[in-house]
């Protein structure tokens, strides 16, 4: 079995090795070495990655049945002496998170009385999932405090074997469901959390930085918690501090009144739309009232027949409904465009079929879509020109004067 190297010492990202077996995993080349420092992904902490003989270690996972480490490689490498290096941001990255997520999960305990029950970290998230639900936000302020007063403490971070004859004796807020023949890996945040975990993790708590939680999510019975710490709590500060930088200057106003700023432009938007909603209308009711005072009334209807360069499906609509309020009337209008529409409406002292007729008007068109009810069918969707429009109209408005 691969000597883990890490056990001892988290920080150590260049050593030299020997490849004792080559094998290909997933048609990639890949080796084991005598020792390695590199992190196999498990416990919710990705693999570390990094250089052997500088070929790209793209993957590392513990081999099942035997637990060698793999190191799966971008390329061919011959050597068997291998000189390797770990991506040490990537490595400080998981061990800020991992070590933090020991911190925070103790805190959700001591203060939510909520165990943690799930861990995931990746490049784009970290979370714990708790066996709790409705925390409120006082508790998880009251948690942040606490964690973050451990990782200003600068308190040692350990690693130790526990025996399994010693297990009954400590406190231990995690117990795995089996012991290693050698014992069990405890990892202990002095004075505060004791753990079974097999990690990679600082060796004092300042080094954490920060722990900040970002938000609560509701997963059933549990609660999913997305937090950052150190160098991604930075970013993530630096991100939102951008985007509140941005919002202050387009709103000219202080940090404190986004909400308010935004909220009163959201009730002038409604306001605004109420009015915009009202003067269309009468917009419509003057266009109807002309349209009518051009038509000429031929056996007693007054047919209102006309074709618009893209006018939106929905104001045509309004236009007809508008214009067959009147006795007598019957709309037949269209707008014209890559996506022609028509609108057939009829008063209702009218006995015609607006569904027939718009139907005849798409054969004509040769294609398109359409219904509705008897006195109103609406419809488009193919390509039409005005002359196209303006034929199936004149064709419509003939079948009416004949029947
Ligand atoms: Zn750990």
């Amino acid at each position: 079995m691969t000597r883990r190297m890490y056990y001892d010492d988290s920080y150590a990202t260049r050593f030299s090795a020997v490849v004792v077996e080559r094998l290909a995993v997933d048609g990639r080349p890949a080796v084991i070495l005598d020792q390695t420092y590199f992190y196999p992904a498990s416990g919710g902490q990705p693999a570390d990655t990094g250089w052997i003989n500088n070929v790209p270690v793209l993957d590392v996972f513990a081999r099942e049945g035997d637990a060698a480490v793999v190191h799966v490689l971008a390329n061919d490498m011959p050597e068997d002496a291998a000189t390797c290096r770990i991506d040490w941001e990537r490595r400080f990255d998981h061990m800020q998170h991992h070590t933090g997520q020991h911190i925070l999960t103790q805190a959700f305990v001591q203060v939510a009385g909520a165990n943690t029950v799930g861990f995931h970290l990746s490049p784009d998230s970290v979370t714990i999932d708790l066996d709790k639900i409705n925390i409120s936000a006082e508790a998880v302020e009251q948690v942040e405090e606490l964690a973050n007063r451990v990782v200003w403490e600068n308190r040692p971070v350990t690693a130790r074997l526990v025996k399994a004859d010693e297990t009954d004796r400590i406190r231990m807020r995690k117990m795995p469901g089996h012991l290693l023949t050698d014992g069990l890996r405890v990892i202990e945040v002095a004075d505060f959390d004791l753990t079974a975990c097999g990690g990679t993790h600082v060796a004092c708590t300042g080094e954490i930085g920060i722990i900040k939680v970002l938000k609560l999510e509701r997963r059933g019975d549990k609660t999913r918690v997305e937090f950052r710490c150190g160098g991604r709590a930075l970013r993530d500060y630096r991100q939102k501090n951008a985007a509140v930088g941005a919002a202050v200057a387009a709103l000219t106003c202080g940090v404190e009144e986004i909400e308010g700023a935004i909220l009163a432009l959201q009730e002038d938007v409604r306001g605004l739309t109420r009015s915009l909603k009202a003067a269309g209308g009468q917009l419509i009711a003057y266009e109807a009232e002309r349209l009518l005072g051009e038509t000429v009334e031929t056996n007693g209807i007054r047919i209102v027949k006309r074709n618009f360069e893209r006018r939106e499906p929905l104001e045509l609509k309004h236009l007809a409904m508008q214009l067959v309020e009147a006795p007598g009337v019957i709309a037949l209008l269209g707008t014209s465009g890559e996506k022609a529409h028509l609108v057939f409406a009829r008063s209702a002292d009218l006995p015609h079929d607006m569904n027939a007729l718009i139907r005849q008007a798409f054969a004509q068109l040769g294609a398109g879509r359409g219904g509705g009810q008897p006195a109103l069918a609406q419809g488009g969707g193919v390509p039409a020109d005005s002359t196209q429009i303006q034929a199936a109209l004149s064709a419509v408005e003939q079948s009416i004067l004949n029947s």
